[in-house]
């Protein structure tokens, strides 16, 4: 299986997809970021994300 990447944040255990082929995935995770500005934000394999992480992807990412 392809390695999945996301951006979480450590502090409200919410994540986004990161897709780098995708300008709206690229936006989407900047908003993110800016969101949660003053949090411990990390770039992490999917499958390393701890339990009771929410995925926010779609809220930041729109189709
Ligand atoms: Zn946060």
């Amino acid at each position: 299986m392809m390695s999945v990447n996301v951006k979480a944040c450590l502090n409200c255990h919410e994540y986004v997809l990161i897709n780098s082929a995708s300008f709206k995935h690229q936006n989407g995770v900047k908003e993110f970021e800016r969101d949660h500005g003053a949090h411990m934000l990390e770039t992490m394999q999917y499958v390393d994300l701890g339990d009771g992480y929410t995925s926010r992807t779609s809220n930041y990412v729109r189709s």
